[in-house]
């Protein structure tokens, strides 16, 4: 079995001193704390990546993510940063299609599928993330919706570079709104990922992938979501900005 994935979305916030000391401080509590066999993975920004890095104790269940990278793998492409320079600095796990990024840099299926291919070339895992906005699920097209996301980004792997990508459903307006779906909804849709991904490769290959929840998950509602039998951890923003709330979210594992 897989073991639980917390990942820590931090987006753009935390300057050196305060991301280094945050990362810090959970390294320091998770070393007493027994955390169920869960494995957790911070995503700072690009400034910490390399200091945090020299902080990673082997057998601590912590590794690094980057929340970006660019398409191709070197070149002149001012002020980027590339899936190798991000392997240099011991990164594991790129986030993929969040929808920050779609939203406001314009990154659909077809661009998300090429930084995959990036990201796997250079033996990294993406966490893709897909999910709805509100207007589409209230219309009842959100699987539909999740499948075209599926298909334009994934479909082109083959099933050994597809099961190294980790997917985090998310749907947009559950993200930083105090909002989440219904236990049932996202036990749904896990489903109907697993059934499109057998659909086009096969069951087993579904059966395994790794799918995690994203949106307003916290310290209270954190054991709901990672006790559905479909789904693997949680995606976590706002609420892994701050050493107390997130060492309530890690104590409550
Ligand atoms: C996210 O940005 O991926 C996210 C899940 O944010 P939040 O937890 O703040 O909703």
């Amino acid at each position: 079995m897989h073991p639980t994935i917390i990942a820590a979305n931090w987006k753009m916030n935390k300057n050196f001193q305060e991301g280094l000391q945050l990362a810090k401080d959970i390294i320091q509590f998770i070393q007493t704390e027994p955390l169920a066999g869960a494995q957790i993975i911070l995503f700072p920004s690009f400034i910490h990546l390399e200091a945090i890095s020299k902080l990673l104790i082997p057998d601590v269940k912590l590794h690094l993510g980057a929340q970006n990278c660019h398409e191709q793998i070197a070149g002149a492409f001012t002020g980027e940063v590339s899936a190798a320079m991000l392997a240099s600095v011991d990164v594991r796990y790129v986030l993929v299609g969040h929808s920050e990024r779609r939203q406001n840099f314009g990154e659909n299926n077809d661009f998300i599928a090429k930084k995959i291919d990036a990201i796997l070339s250079c033996k990294l895992q993406p966490i893709f993330c897909c999910g709805e906005p509100l207007s589409v699920r209230e219309n009842s097209r959100h699987y539909a919706f999740i499948e075209q996301q599926l298909t334009e980004s994934l479909f082109h792997l083959k099933p050994d570079q597809l099961q190294q990508v980790i997917i985090a459903y998310e749907p947009i307006w559950a993200i930083g709104t105090g909002l989440t779906p219904s236990l049932t909804e996202i036990e749904e849709m896990q489903q109907t990922i697993r059934n499109i991904l057998a659909k086009q490769y096969n069951t087993t290959l579904a059966d395994n992938m790794v799918i995690l929840y994203g949106g307003s998950c916290n310290a209270t509602n954190i054991t709901n979501f990672i006790s559905l039998p479909g789904i693997n951890g949680v995606l976590i923003g706002g609420a892994s900005l701050h050493f107390k709330e997130f060492m309530h979210i890690l104590s409550s594992l």
